[in-house]
């Protein structure tokens, strides 16, 4: 590990509106995971920071709240425009502290952008309905309002995009925000905040409070919060969902994912393999909706694997911010361990290993780089099949029927995304019914879907009802009243 020439700067929590230094006695090194350096330290903030930063949203909640819709957006038009006007700042930010490639965090910028430009529409989206004769002399009428108070707690893995699910639509509909980054990537969230400022948000209405378990477990038991949204891993998202329910919040908490992409004869192999790699491989396989297995069915299966090792051999792995890299390092040191040791896994459990990662020099060298990884012959029930390992690392199941390939895909706990490369509309329509997720791509690998539709996982990939962004996280983020009258 090499640290910076000057001390790494602390980081502050960012509440009503003014950096305030955190109570903690701990921190953590915030590193660039391609070079080890030290960009900066995190404070492991208290139960006691959180409700700080609650007090301060509340008290914001009371003007916020009545401020008219088309006011509220305004804010969040010119919030838009000073993302478009940092975006090149921003993506750096995220290479920086996250490792994927530039071009990848540029593409990941506008991701969030667009999550502003939906939340900006709060006017339209914050309508209610009217129904004038619900009998004689007698109307009905639906009113949308916020719920007060909406916490969010993000990954590591979009430092941009997923906070941008959350925080501008909770608060275009009139809610305030307390937000808990990463503790691995919280370096863009203060930036987050410090635009918003810019654009003329009022003081307290976004509030961030950097830390860990004890930051999660004071959002998840403070009375004074209404919302909890959570995105990362599958065993802390089922955790956050009972625990903030059972303190009598709303919650929606997406979790992990294991996404199939089945591979049928027809596929045009050119385009097939061009998506598989990026969605295998693309931001070091640290996307929920990475592509970590491929079925193929029937006799396309040497081909694939062939023309899928030839296209792994020829990505370029490095620092993110260089030009033509491709493949960045994994998050940490710990994670690159538990990558090595699925490999090792995954040859005990009597899968082949076509490319091994572990054998580009990056993987050698400073940073968590490991080298793009193929298994082929999984099979359903290996560990290495069933394990979000959340790397570069792809398995590769055969099977004789498209059948075939559902049933097994479908035998997965998670159920985020799945994909299908044919050229049949019969096969297609048989994957559609049948499929058991929640994000469908067709000839192409990742189905990640815009800010207008919802992020709709299925089974452990999801714990709640209503999903982010589009009318499911409209819905999540306001109540209703229902109004009678008669005159
Ligand atoms: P993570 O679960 O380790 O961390 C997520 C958040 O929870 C962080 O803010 C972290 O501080 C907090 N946290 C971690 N452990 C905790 C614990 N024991 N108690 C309380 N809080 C805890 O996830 P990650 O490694 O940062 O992100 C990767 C995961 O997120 C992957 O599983 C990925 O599939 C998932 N993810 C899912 C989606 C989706 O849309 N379904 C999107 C992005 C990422």
């Amino acid at each position: 590990m090499t640290q910076s020439q000057s001390e790494p700067q602390v980081l502050r929590n960012w509440i009503g509106g003014q950096w305030i230094a955190s109570a903690a006695t701990s921190y953590e090194n915030v590193f660039n995971p391609a070079t080890e350096e030290v960009l900066a330290q995190v404070p492991i903030s208290t139960r006691e920071d959180v409700d700080a930063a609650v007090q301060a949203a509340k008290e914001a909640a009371k003007s916020w709240s009545r401020t008219p819709v088309p006011r509220r957006a305004r804010v969040l038009f010119k919030y838009q425009q000073l993302l478009i006007d940092n975006w090149e700042s921003l993506a750096r930010l995220v290479t920086l502290e996250n490792g994927k490639s530039y071009t990848e965090a540029y593409g990941e910028v506008q991701r969030g952008i667009e999550c502003v430009e939906f939340a900006a529409g709060a006017p339209t989206l914050m309508m209610g309905k009217q129904l004038p004769d619900i009998a004689s002399n007698l109307e009905s009428g639906m009113y949308r309002y916020p719920v007060g108070v909406v916490a969010g707690i993000t990954p590591f893995n979009f430092p941009m995009m997923v906070p941008c699910w959350m925080f501008p639509l909770a608060i275009a509909c009139g809610n305030s925000f307390v937000m808990k980054p990463s503790e691995r990537t919280p370096l863009l969230a203060n930036r987050l905040a410090e635009l918003f400022h810019e654009a003329g948000l009022p003081s307290g209405v976004f509030n961030i409070v950097h830390g860990a378990h004890d930051v999660v477990n004071g959002i998840l038991e403070h009375p004074g919060i209404a919302a909890v949204s959570f995105v990362g891993s599958q065993p802390v998202a089922e955790y956050v969902y009972k625990t903030a329910s059972a303190h009598g919040k709303r919650v929606q908490a997406l979790a992990g994912a294991k996404n199939h992409s089945i591979v049928m004869p027809d596929a045009d192999l050119d385009l097939t393999v061009k998506e598989i790699i990026s969605a295998a491989f693309g931001s070091a396989g640290e996307r929920c909706m990475a592509c970590s297995v491929v079925v193929a069915v029937g006799d396309i299966g040497d081909a694939l694997v062939n023309r899928l090792v030839e296209a792994a051999n020829r990505i370029t792995i490095g620092n993110g911010m260089e030009d033509g890299v491709f493949l960045g390092p994994v998050i940490r040191g710990p994670h690159k361990e538990r990558t090595l040791k699925y490999i090792e896994i995954g040859e005990n459990e009597g899968a082949l290993l076509v490319r091994d990662g572990r054998k580009d020099a990056a993987c050698s060298g400073e940073g968590y780089f490991v080298g793009p990884t193929i298994f082929d012959g999984v099979q359903g029930g290996m560990k290495i099949w069933e394990d979000e390992i959340f790397a570069p690392v792809l398995s590769i199941v055969r099977a004789e029927t498209l059948g075939d390939a559902i049933e097994l895909s479908n035998r997965s706990d998670f159920a985020n995304g799945a994909c299908l490369f044919t050229q049949s509309g019969a096969n297609m329509r048989q994957f559609r019914e049948t499929i058991d997720a929640g994000m469908l791509g067709v000839n192409l690998g990742v189905p990640a879907p815009m800010a207008f539709f919802p992020f709709s996982g299925w089974k452990k990939s999801f714990y709640g009802d209503l999903h982010a962004n589009g009318s499911d996280g409209v819905e999540f983020y306001t109540r209703k009243k229902m109004v009678t009258t008669r005159w």
